[in-house]
């Protein structure tokens, strides 16, 4: 096997328990550090009536609590703010002049929190990291890169620089600027790689030959990096978007510049491979969404929420940071590339999951099985909420878009087909209204899961 699966080159020649070991140390280190750097920090770890000495290895890591969610972190940018006129956080371990880099998400929801915030370290470490694990899609030299996200202040950026660090070019347009001038950007520049998410390369399939007169495959793309959401983890849109765009679809992730992982050139879909397991330990540190108790992610098929520990970080590092990312966890030897390391399939996020009648269900689950009916449906749906998640009284409401071929007679035995198979795979037993194709509103950012009926009212 060729490839060098992680970027370190003693990573590649130690076992998975040697790789532990070095995280280990790395970690030890990473923690000191931050105790004593942040007051945020050390009351967190004094709450947890713990000392950074006592946490010597994953296992003990995994037993401390969670120190932090998405809330904290807007409480502790809050305080930042006031006390020191920044809005980095009080977790931020790094002097503040001291920043290279910063980002925030591109979420709609609540103040930005500027979770992507770098020293010029951090960042040359993690561009490096973020490099490498996009050239696993065979990203290099010469290679032009449409880089299709919101920019500027925006997360996205930070995967700018693993690609300039690959000497590819990235030509970076942003989202908001539209898909028009994304197309004629396409016609003029003639990428070799398209990175969006799957939901735009999805939309750009219809919107292509509209706008300026082509198939998506007539792009001649060498491939497709998509994140975001869950996309081409979803069989059928994998398989439709190979097919469509003649090249191979990757999915990459990096929250907050944790976590880093890529798909694989397999056909079959093998998850997120963890590329950098000197960069965190999320893939080692998994708890119950509900109970938040720890949940061993050692064995195979392990289902949790990711909890985030950095283990080189200047900045903004984080300790048990659980984001609310909900994966389940390969431990065995990929069977598509030989990756030996840990992969992760995301299944979705621990504040979308729905209680219906005591089963715990994901969206991403149902999208999973009605995009399965594809070409009866087009894959477009919405869940319909009557009221706020998680528990839904059943039954679980659900809008579908059907195929265009469908008339209406057709559509009852279409919706007892959808209806079966959701029972049969996930226990549920939906009620189906079908709507027409296209009807849904598409985005061009994350396209949403829910139709939230209660906010309507
Ligand atoms: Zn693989």
């Amino acid at each position: 096997m060729s490839r060098q699966f992680y970027m370190m080159p003693q990573l590649n020649r130690m076992s998975q328990e040697e790789i532990r070991h070095y995280q280990e140390e790395k970690l030890r280190r990473q923690l000191k550090y931050c105790y004593e750097r942040s007051e945020f920090y050390r009351a967190k770890f004094d709450n947890a009536g713990a000392r950074p000495e006592d946490i010597k290895t994953i296992e003990d890591l995994r037993r401390l609590p969670v120190f932090m969610v998405k809330d904290d972190e807007r409480r502790s940018a809050q305080e930042s703010l006031e006390r020191f006129g920044h809005p980095f956080g009080m977790h931020l371990c790094a002097p503040v002049e001291d920043l290279y880099l910063t980002g925030t998400t591109s979420g709609t929801t609540g103040i930005p929190t500027f979770s992507y915030t770098f020293t010029e370290k951090d960042i040359n470490f993690i561009g490096r990291q973020l490099g490498h694990r996009i050239s696993w899609a065979g990203v290099g030299k010469g290679d032009r890169v449409v880089f299709f996200f919101a920019l500027g202040i925006y997360a996205t950026t930070m995967t700018l620089w693993g690609l300039r660090g690959l000497g590819a070019l990235p030509i970076d347009i942003d989202a908001r600027a539209g898909t028009d001038l994304l197309l004629q950007f396409i016609e003029l520049t003639r990428p070799t790689y398209l990175a969006c998410t799957p939901s735009l390369a999805e939309f750009l399939i219809e919107k292509a030959p509209k706008t300026v007169g082509k198939q998506v495959r007539e792009f001649n793309l060498k491939g497709l990096l998509t994140t975001g959401e869950i996309g081409i983890a979803i069989p059928e849109i994998k398989k439709k978007l190979e097919a469509q765009y003649g090249c191979r679809a990757f999915d990459y992730w990096s929250p907050c510049g944790n976590c880093m992982g890529i798909s694989c050139d397999s056909e079959e879909y093998h998850g997120l491979h963890a590329t950098a397991p000197d960069v965190c330990t999320s893939y080692d540190d998994l708890i119950d969404p509900i109970t938040k108790e720890p949940v061993n992610s050692d064995l195979d098929g392990a289902v949790g929420e990711m909890v985030h520990t950095s283990l080189e970080r200047e900045a903004c590092p984080a300790v048990k940071y659980a984001y609310g990312d909900v994966v389940q966890i390969f431990t065995k030897e990929c069977p598509g590339c030989g990756f030996r390391g840990k992969r992760a399939k995301l299944i979705g996020r621990a504040d979308d999951m729905l209680i219906v009648k005591g089963v715990n269900v994901y969206p991403a689950a149902i999208k999973d099985i009605v995009t399965g009916f594809i070409p009866d449906v087009t894959g477009e749906m919405r869940i319909v909420l009557d009221s706020p998640p998680p528990r839904v009284i059943p039954p679980i409401k659900l809008k579908i878009e059907h195929g265009k071929h469908l008339g209406q007679h057709e559509l009852e035995g279409l919706g007892e087909r959808i209806a079966s198979e959701l029972h049969s795979k996930i226990k549920i037993r939906p009620s189906i209204r079908f709507v027409p194709p296209g009807s849904l509103p598409r985005e061009t950012r994350k396209t949403p899961v829910f139709e939230k009926q209660y906010e309507l009212k």
